[in-house]
């Protein structure tokens, strides 16, 4: 046992040595890459689910990487948040969104609400101008605050301190909807879901992904959806993979999904499509 220990760790090392030389390149050149263009935005439409409509879409971020080829958010998103850059990267991804979303709101009715959904992670929540920032860029955009939505995971919801409270406040006065991500993993929150500053709660396909063959998922599932009901709150379900899942989601009465089954995720010309033919998903 002690020789394997021995032999574990001599191979360990160098793994370990290449891993921080990666992660250290990695972050150099992420700290280029939005100068350099290399960063692009997919939207995953986000369905209602009674009609099969576009209630909107959610903005996720790609990396173009010269060399990498294309690389994906859980791969770069987790350093950018250790070391800061999430801010600019952020930034850059509200400020595209929102230049994205103004253009579609040309091709809709003016009564058609159409919601861009764009994830925020916690340190961006702390930084102390972000409000004036999310301001500013619906000024120069002409995007309605009310059309658009942030993305916040529980954990950065309730780390509570002054800055995030006042960020998050301010947002909502601005008009800006605030929405739970992921819930259902993170600490559970379900004793003050409803005092939490949010408007509406994404949550996370793990909750769903056996409802379709497990009765007591299935009625978990519904539970949880009252609650989220009860609290004054709409649900929105994401990772719907299947027909099945779909029609269980329906039937429960939730709003609105999103997931491969209605549609990947997608480049912004091919929303436009959708929207130009007023298609159905
Ligand atoms: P998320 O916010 O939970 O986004 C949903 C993720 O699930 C996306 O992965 C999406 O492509 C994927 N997905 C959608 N439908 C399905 C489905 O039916 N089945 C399965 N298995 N997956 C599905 P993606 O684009 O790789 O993003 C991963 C995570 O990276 C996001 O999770 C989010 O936490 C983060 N992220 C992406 N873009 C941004 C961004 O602009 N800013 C920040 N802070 N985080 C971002
Ligand atoms: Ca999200
Ligand atoms: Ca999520
Ligand atoms: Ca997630």
């Amino acid at each position: 046992a002690k020789e394997d220990v021995h032999r574990r760790i001599k191979v360990f090392e160098p793994v370990m040595l290449y891993r921080r030389q990666l992660r250290r390149q990695t972050a150099r050149e992420l700290r280029q890459a939005v100068s350099n263009g290399e960063l692009f935005l997919e939207y995953q439409p986000v369905v209602e689910l009674q009609s099969g409509r576009l209630q909107g879409v959610e903005a996720l971020v790609r990396w173009n990487h010269p060399s990498r080829g294309l690389v994906m958010p859980d791969d770069f998103i987790p350093l950018a948040e250790e070391t800061g850059l999430i801010v600019g990267i952020g930034r850059w991804v509200l400020h595209t969104a929102l230049q994205q979303l103004a253009q579609w709101r040309r091709l809709l009715p003016a009564d058609r609400k159409f919601l861009l959904r764009v994830n925020l992670a916690a340190s961006e929540l702390q930084s102390m101008d972000l409000v004036d920032f999310v301001r500013g860029s619906l000024r120069k955009t002409g995007a309605e605050p009310g059309e658009l939505v942030l993305e916040i995971t529980e954990s950065a919801l309730l780390s509570g301190g002054d800055v995030e409270t006042y960020s998050l406040r301010s947002l909502q006065a601005l008009g800006v909807g605030l929405e739970i991500d992921d819930f259902g993993t993170g600490y559970s929150s379900i004793s003050y879901l409803h005092r939490l500053p949010v408007d509406t709660v994404k949550v996370d396909r793990s909750l769903i992904s056996d409802m379709a063959d497990d009765d007591g998922q299935l009625r978990f599932v519904a539970a949880v959806h009252n609650l989220i009901r009860a609290a004054g709150m709409d649900a929105v379900f994401e990772g719907i993979e299947t027909a099945k899942q779909a029609r269980q989601l329906q039937e429960m009465g939730c709003c609105c999904g999103q997931g491969y089954y209605f549609s990947r995720p997608l480049p912004a010309v091919q929303v436009t499509d959708l929207l130009r033919e007023g298609r159905t998903l």
